[in-house]
């Protein structure tokens, strides 16, 4: 039986858009293929308000991170985690030996763009690896003022994981000043898992360049020719290409402001449950719209509320790695309506027992 998504990605798709993937293959130098290919990046473009170069990839997000660290510096990366997923790109520039400094921050909290703004004021540091939305602890962190903080220095590019809020937070490419912003479709974008896209200015295909040792597979300067003609780096998943399209149709078919708002909606009803009956794990004024994470007040155990939701069709996130089971996650992402997180909040509290 499907159980339905309340996980932090993967997320519910739309029956239409799991229906393209069985479109027939196409080949992927063919005209039909650029078309799809063309009328995509046309529409990532206007969902991220950029003019500039899109890159479309058959990986998971984190191919596309591994490509930010491979091709985005030439001197030093100051990564400034806030959560697992912050770690990431620093476990990324380990494994591919790139220089980098961090700037940890508590989980839990967002990074500060004073602190930020005297790290940079060191001028050791030519990108900056930033986590939008860290899934990990429901934190949103404050990207208008840390990417006003990194535009104070010229030479400094901004490269954004918003894996997770992609879809969801209407993001301005060009008006927020950023050199690259990636997600995988599975998330906020609410398509199936497989596939990543992102935004880049040019400046990054200049320095790309000039980068040693760039690898193959997510070598941006392939990327780039790869988007000037409109097609694959290398064979694509094309059922991936047919399904985004679609969904990418939906998307602005509701308008990202609309979308937004939608997800604020949800994310405050979700809040104001959890702050009643639990606590909520991140600080206050930087909570996630795209998922709530939750202080297991009450130790319940997780695994066994969701054997009992799964008895009803659906399925909540644990904590994510050390935070599992003194946290848990309900996600309010992608497709999901106001009405479904209702009646997943009355499930709980039925199972749980608490006041309805
Ligand atoms: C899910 C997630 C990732 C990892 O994405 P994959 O598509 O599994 O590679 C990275 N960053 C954030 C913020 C995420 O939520």
């Amino acid at each position: 039986m499907h159980r339905k998504l309340f996980i932090p990605g993967p997320t519910e798709v739309r029956p239409d858009v799991r229906a393209a993937m069985a479109t027939p293959p196409v080949g992927h130098r063919s005209e039909e293929a650029t078309v799809v290919g063309e009328r995509i990046i046309g529409r990532l473009q206007t969902l991220l308000h950029t003019r500039g170069p899109i890159f479309l990839s058959t990986s998971s997000s984190t191919g596309l991170m591994e490509g930010v660290v491979l091709n985005g510096s030439t001197k030093r990366f100051l990564s400034v985690p806030c959560g697992a997923f912050g770690e990431r790109w620093l476990d990324i520039c380990r494994a591919c030996g790139r220089e980098v400094d961090a700037m940890p921050v508590e989980w839990g909290h967002a990074v500060r763009p004073e602190a930020l703004r005297e790290k940079l004021a060191s001028n050791r540091y030519d990108a900056v690896l930033l986590t939008h939305n860290e899934t990990s602890t429901g934190i949103l962190n404050p990207l208008p003022e840390l990417a006003a903080v990194v535009r104070e220095f010229d030479d400094v590019f901004l490269f954004v994981d918003a894996v997770s809020s992609m879809g969801a937070v209407d993001l301005d490419f060009e008006a927020l000043g950023l050199d690259g912003l990636l997600a995988g479709v599975q998330k906020a974008l609410a398509a199936p898992p497989g596939f990543a896209v992102m935004a880049v200015t040019p400046r990054v295909i200049d320095r790309a360049r000039r980068v040693e040792n760039r690898g193959f597979y997510f070598d941006f300067v392939r990327h780039f020719a790869a988007y000037e003609k409109r097609q694959g780096v290398t064979t694509p998943s094309t059922s991936h290409l047919f399904a985004l399209d679609l969904q990418l149709e939906r998307i602005l078919e509701e308008t990202m402001p609309a979308r937004e708002a939608r997800h604020r909606a949800m994310a405050e009803r979700v809040r104001a449950w959890a702050r009643e009956r639990f606590a909520l794990y991140p600080e206050e004024g930087h909570q996630s719209i795209t998922l709530t994470c939750i202080r297991n007040t009450r130790e319940v155990d997780i695994a066994a509320l969701n054997r009992e939701l799964a008895k009803r069709g659906v399925v909540i996130g644990n904590g994510y790695g050390k935070l599992k089971n003194q946290t848990f996650r309900i996600a309010h992402m992608g497709e999901i309506r106001l009405d479904e997180i209702e009646e997943l909040l009355g499930w709980i509290d039925e199972i749980l027992g608490m006041k309805q």
